[in-house]
């Protein structure tokens, strides 16, 4: 048995390399992945090809669901969520915004009491409001809502809590390596060794080694399960576009009560308001494009709920893929749950050292992240257990050591300079360009 802590590759007769896991990916899964193994005392490096959370992760809704919008049509999906919006909003209450949130009956008259049922079943909180109560709250809402119900959904900062995560994950001796694509697998028979990786700031190719390699490459892990050749997960790639009111339209998050569909959603993200989303099943996740429909849809379906934002109008949009797992050969986008698979490859295909986790939502990333360091522990013999539920997430501001920063060569002159901005009518945006320096000096 192996004692926690101690470098498993140290132990076997091959000396594997530097690291005891490999992570593939870089979004808000992988670093929960690499945070979690970290913390219980495993050394894992994390490979994502481009920035941190260039993937779906940077380009989500932004909502901290509370299992509401899942709990008619995808219960287990929607007991997770809920399960998961209270421990983050615990452990990493720094990038949490605790808007809470309303579902507004415009029509579906029939479907309040099964939102009721559902939540109720799924132990979701849930409390009438007096509409017209609401709508002093809410002024910008559509007058003509019949009902309306408030729920625990909240606001969670991507790239916070990605910097978080990563450095959290730093802490506890993880690496994080950006720009590091993989280009293939290391096989010796039928056991994966590890990857081979091209720098793409060096230009420069490389081979590294560890005893399991997790798939965390959200809508890309088909590719990567392509490499071991591994096809037979059917992935459905549904891509969904979102629009940005350059306009804080809610103080809560606002979602249409009715059976869960396109243009349901409006986020309230810092200043903006975020309307979304569509769902379009796309083959490959580099190389799709915003249907110009998407703007008018999104138009329509959000003035709906708020209708200024005809007069608003939208500051830009952006789109991302879900990496939906479709059982059943289900292909209808909106019935695929929103659950998460972890694969053991070995079991499932003959193929050794390598674990893919996919699907899910941001919400249940940490959940994700346990269940696969859960399934690593066992293969590996460690017995650690997952803490991440309780541990605290560091606070990248509060952490911040300038020392570091200046050995990055930042201008010490600057590093002041945005600290000095506390506290000033562009607190924001300073400590926003901070966290990106923070992340420039993590990886
Ligand atoms: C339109 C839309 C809206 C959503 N809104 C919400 C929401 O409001 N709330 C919520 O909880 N969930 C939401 N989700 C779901 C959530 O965004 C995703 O479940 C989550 O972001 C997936 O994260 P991930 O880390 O698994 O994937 P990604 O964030 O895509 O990360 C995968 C990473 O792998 C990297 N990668 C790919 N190939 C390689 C390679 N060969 N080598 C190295 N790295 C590689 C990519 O660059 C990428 O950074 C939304 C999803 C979509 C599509």
């Amino acid at each position: 048995m192996l004692r926690a802590g101690l470098r498993i590759s140290a132990l076997r007769d091959v000396h594997l390399g530097k690291y005891d896991i490999i992570v593939i990916g870089g979004g808000v899964t992988g670093l929960a992945v690499a945070y979690d193994l970290a913390l219980r005392g495993l050394k894992p490096v994390l490979l994502e090809r481009n920035d941190i959370m260039s993937g779906t992760s940077g380009k989500y809704h932004g909502l901290l669901h509370s299992g509401a919008r899942y709990a008619v049509n995808d219960p287990e999906a929607a007991y997770e969520c809920a399960v998961e919006n209270k421990i983050i909003k615990e452990i990493a209450g720094h990038c949490v915004e605790d808007t809470g949130g309303y579902f507004v009956l415009l029509d579906e008259e029939e479907y309040y009491d099964d939102f009721k049922r559902g939540c109720k079943e799924n132990q979701i909180p849930v409390k009438d409001v007096d509409v017209g109560e609401a709508l002093r709250e809410e002024p910008n809402l559509n007058p003509n809502v019949k009902a309306i119900v408030e729920v625990q959904d909240a606001v969670l900062y991507a790239y916070k809590f990605a910097v978080s995560l990563g450095l959290a994950a730093k802490m506890n001796g993880a690496d994080v390596r950006i720009y590091s694509e993989v280009i293939g697998l290391l096989r010796e028979g039928k056991h994966v060794v590890g990857v081979k990786v091209l720098d793409k700031i060096n230009n420069r190719v490389y081979d590294e080694k560890a005893e399991i390699t997790i798939v965390a490459a959200g809508p890309w892990s088909g590719k990567i399960m392509n490499m071991a050749n591994i096809q037979n997960v059917k992935m459905v790639l549904t891509a969904g576009t979102m629009a940005v009111v350059p306009y804080r339209l809610s103080k809560k998050v606002i979602n249409k009560m009715r059976v869960p569909s396109d243009g349901d959603i409006v986020v309230p993200y810092g200043n903006n308001s975020i309307v979304g989303t569509t769902a379009y099943v796309i083959d490959d996740p580099d190389n799709y494009t915003i249907p110009p429909e998407d703007a008018e849809f999104l138009m329509e379906e959000g003035s709906a709920i708020f209708p200024v934002i005809r007069k608003i109008g939208f500051s830009r949009m952006y789109s991302s893929i879900r990496p939906l797992i479709s059982m059943n050969e289900e292909i209808d986008t909106r019935k695929i749950s929103r659950r998460y698979e972890i694969y053991d490859h070995e079991e499932l295909h003959n193929v050794e050292g390598l674990l893919t986790v996919i699907g899910g939502k941001f919400t249940t990333a940490r959940a994700m992240a346990e269940t696969i360091s859960d399934v690593v522990c066992k293969k590996l013999g460690v017995k650690k257990v997952c803490k991440t539920k309780e541990t605290k997430l560091p606070n990248p501001i509060e952490m911040l050591n300038v020392e570091q920063l200046r050995t990055k060569g930042y201008p010490e002159s600057l590093i002041k300079r945005l600290l000095e901005k506390k506290g000033t009518i562009d607190e924001e945006l300073l400590m926003n360009t901070l966290y990106v320096l923070i992340a420039s000096s993590l990886w």
